[in-house]
């Protein structure tokens, strides 16, 4: 028997219409660059708004995209910081119905100019402070037929138009176009474990399921007395949601834009009273080194935190208790990403548990239990589903109504599969789960270095290694990293008569091709690299010869 209930469709206009109607008042801060400073540091500015005039300006945006013959489905990049500008792309862009294509602004412009052309964003939203990139996008980048540059341009540049008079030329969009529910409202690249980067899009409805789901005090704890400040940049899986989900349900938003050390946040966390904040573990390790300072110095801060949310790569237990021993602060890591929206698990301590115990520190150490709807289960080399038992390791797979089911132009198949009928997402994560459905990463099958929350491929510092005529073989392995994480660390086999040929040639043979962050801390030489049955280079023994050799200090740096 069919339901008798109305089928709505859910758009991200929804979202529009409830910042514009409800929370019109709601404050939204950003941080901006005011100038540089006598160091050349830039110096912030804070800028005030509403969701009020940040909707009435997004849908100003949205008649801007039209009339500039931006059609449906055609899509709309922002290479932009966290910014109340940004936020009006979020909801400009897909109100009008096109996507909003959020590009990585740390990526080198080789890799930014192919993802634009992959993706043929007709339209770029760029800020002001990556103006220097403009000329190589248009020499690059055919698509692109018009630029809009964020905030004033130190100097007039052809063929570039100003934003804020770009749209306010514009009267708000009166109507939204027709729009389907399972339309692209967004996209986004993730790092290729081999070749090329990959993209999803989100849908509106899976952007508002995860906007509503990401609310709940289970989930990342959003509410309308909330102030919330993601540091997860927004070109990071939409910020994991939190602009949606902030504007949906009236939460006050803080933005840091490019201003992400210690200081800056502790200070615009007390300023703003912020309760929610989120990022990656590199950046509390950060935040965790100016409270102890302010709390050494006698002048602790006055912080309203509620709960830090920590994901995009483990959280160590040693700085959740740290967090929680010496500032009473809550870390709650979640994990996802951006096949899933992001957000699958959140590790919340369970009743009878106390957070600040060793049991409570155990489990929030762990990457968490599935939010509502989002499925996961661990499979074996042969594909069969492993015991919930905590002890069984295997290939996380995933599956729910925010998650990915292909990548765009159905590149990399091989990454969903079919159990019982049923489609699933293989993360490429080694994962346990427990009967409670505790989720715990224990290694990443997939061949990536991430580094500050950000990707490095060791397949392509590998490929290029290799072009280097005294390396006959190369294999990047992640060394663990108490500053980023993770680090890339080269293994060489050299070819017959050649010496190492040193850490500084090395590094300039990779400079032209690679961004700075990218380049190996370290260049180790080995007679030989163990290859696994089916031929690859096993990695994962690699880490431990080189695990046990850090340890013992002949350190590789
Ligand atoms: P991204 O697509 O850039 O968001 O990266 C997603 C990947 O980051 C996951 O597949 C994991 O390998 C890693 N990751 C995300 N969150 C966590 C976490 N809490 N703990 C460990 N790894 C994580």
């Amino acid at each position: 028997m069919k339901s008798t209930m109305m089928d709505v469709p859910l758009l991200i206009p929804e979202i529009v219409e409830r910042a514009r109607h409800f929370f019109a008042e709601r404050e939204i801060v950003s941080l901006m660059v005011a100038g540089r400073g006598e160091d050349g540091q830039p110096t912030a500015k804070l800028h005030r708004t509403t969701y009020g005039e940040v909707a009435e300006r997004a849908l100003r945006l949205a008649s801007a995209i039209t009339a500039a013959g931006v059609g449906p489905g055609e899509r709309v990049a922002t290479l932009a910081v966290n910014s109340y500008r940004h936020l009006e792309a979020y909801l400009g862009v897909p109100s009008s119905g096109a996507v909003l294509h959020t590009l990585n602004i740390r990526l080198h412009p080789h890799q930014l100019c192919w993802i634009i052309n992959h993706a043929e964003d007709k339209v770029l939203l760029i800020e002001n402070l990556f103006a220097d990139k403009i000329p190589t996008i248009l020499e690059n980048c055919p698509s692109i037929e018009k630029i809009v540059v964020l905030g004033p341009l130190p100097k007039p540049m052809d063929g570039v138009e100003d934003y804020d008079t770009w749209i306010m030329n514009h009267a708000p969009q009166s109507r939204y176009p027709e729009m389907l529910e399972t339309d692209a409202a967004g996209m986004c690249y993730t790092s290729g474990t081999t070749g090329n980067p990959k993209a999803v899009t989100y849908s509106h409805r899976s952007t508002l399921l995860h906007s509503l789901a990401s609310a709940p005090k289970d989930a990342l704890n959003v509410g309308q007395s909330d102030a919330v400040l993601p540091i997860v940049p927004m070109f990071h899986v939409n910020a994991w949601g939190l602009p949606y989900t902030c504007s949906l349900y009236g939460a006050k938003l803080v933005f840091a834009g490019a201003f992400s050390d210690g200081p800056s946040l502790a200070k615009l966390m007390q300023d703003e009273q912020v309760t929610i904040t989120a990022g990656v573990p590199t950046i509390w390790m950060g935040l965790l080194a100016e409270l102890d300072r302010a709390a050494e110095a006698g002048k602790p801060y006055q912080l309203q935190l509620e709960r830090l949310v920590v994901g995009g790569s483990a959280a160590p237990e040693a700085l959740i208790r740290a967090f929680s021993e010496r500032h009473h602060l809550k870390l709650a890591q979640a994990w996802g990403m951006t096949e899933t929206h992001p957000l699958g698990t959140v590790s919340i301590t369970p009743p009878g548990i106390k957070f600040a115990s060793d049991d409570g520190y155990a489990l929030a150490a762990k990457q968490g239990v599935a939010v509502p709807t989002v499925q996961l289960e661990i499979l074996d080399d042969e594909g069969n589903i492993l015991p919930h038992d905590g002890k069984s390791m295997g290939r996380l797979i995933t599956r729910g109504p925010w998650i990915a089911g292909s990548y765009y132009g159905g590149a990399g198949q091989d990454n969903f599969l079919e159990i019982n009928g049923q489609q699933w997402f293989d993360t490429g994560d080694i994962a346990t789960l427990d009967g409670r459905g505790f989720m715990q990463i224990q290694d990443r099958a997939k061949d990536l270095i991430k580094s500050g929350g950000e990707w490095i491929s060791s397949v392509d510092l590998e490929n290029a290694l290799m072009a280097h005529p005294a390396v006959s073989q190369a294999a990047v392995i992640a060394m663990p990293d108490p500053k980023w994480d993770e680090r890339p660390l080269a293994v060489l086999v050299l070819r017959q008569g050649h010496d190492h040929p040193g850490h500084a040639e090395l590094t300039a043979f990779l400079s032209p091709r690679f961004a700075k962050w990218w380049l190996p801390d370290a260049y180790e030489v080995v007679a030989a690299i163990p290859i696994g049955a089916t031929g690859k280079f096993l990695k994962r023994e690699l880490r431990e010869q080189f695990a046990e050799k850090t340890a013992e200090g002949t350190a590789v740096r």
